[in-house]
């Protein structure tokens, strides 16, 4: 299958039950299907939005795939389920979550589908990650690169680094 030249970025978050071990399968789960070109660190990173809930572990991808937006969400949607998670409620715990950030300069805004992601801007752990692995990157609709939506984030919660 072709791949496409874009440059395709994901979040992979889980906490609940072995979180590092989810994130870690999800990786691989996602190879399997497309090419993970790039991968950050695990970090440990203070839930968002709903704060009563347990620290998540979350990195970011980079993939090459062939998939438009839509195949990917569906394949995304059934490595959830093949790896147990159950329906939760909006930002409340979950063993994996998989959420497409940019696809290339891709702007959708669907019932389905939002991309860029609503939350890179938001959120210290999408952006520390991506930093990692891209700090140049373009966000195509805000025009200000990883780096530089980092600085002026007023998100302050913790993200740690885990080494593995
Ligand atoms: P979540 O609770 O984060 O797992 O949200 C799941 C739902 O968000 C999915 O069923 C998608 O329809 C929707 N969604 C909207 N935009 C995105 C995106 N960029 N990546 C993944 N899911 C998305």
């Amino acid at each position: 299958m072709l791949e496409g030249g874009r440059r395709i970025f994901v979040s992979i978050g889980s906490n609940l039950g072995r979180r590092e071990e989810n994130c870690k399968h999800a990786t691989e789960r996602i190879d399997a299907s497309c090419r993970v070109v790039r991968m950050s660190s695990l970090y440990e990173t203070e839930p968002w939005g709903e704060k009563d809930q347990p620290l998540f572990v979350n990195r970011v991808v980079e993939i090459r795939t062939a998939l438009s937006p839509f195949e990917l969400l569906d394949l995304f949607k059934s490595i959830e389920t093949d790896t147990g998670r159950t329906p939760s409620y909006r930002w409340g715990p979950r063993l994996i979550d998989l959420d497409i950030l940019f696809y290339g300069d891709m702007v959708i805004d669907d019932n389905v589908l939002t991309i860029p992601h609503p939350l890179v801007h938001k959120g210290r752990f999408v952006l520390v990650p991506m930093v990692e692995i891209a700090p140049e990157f373009v966000h195509p609709v805000l025009k200000r690169n990883m780096s530089e939506l980092l600085c002026s984030l007023e998100d302050r919660s913790k993200v740690r680094r885990l080494v593995s």
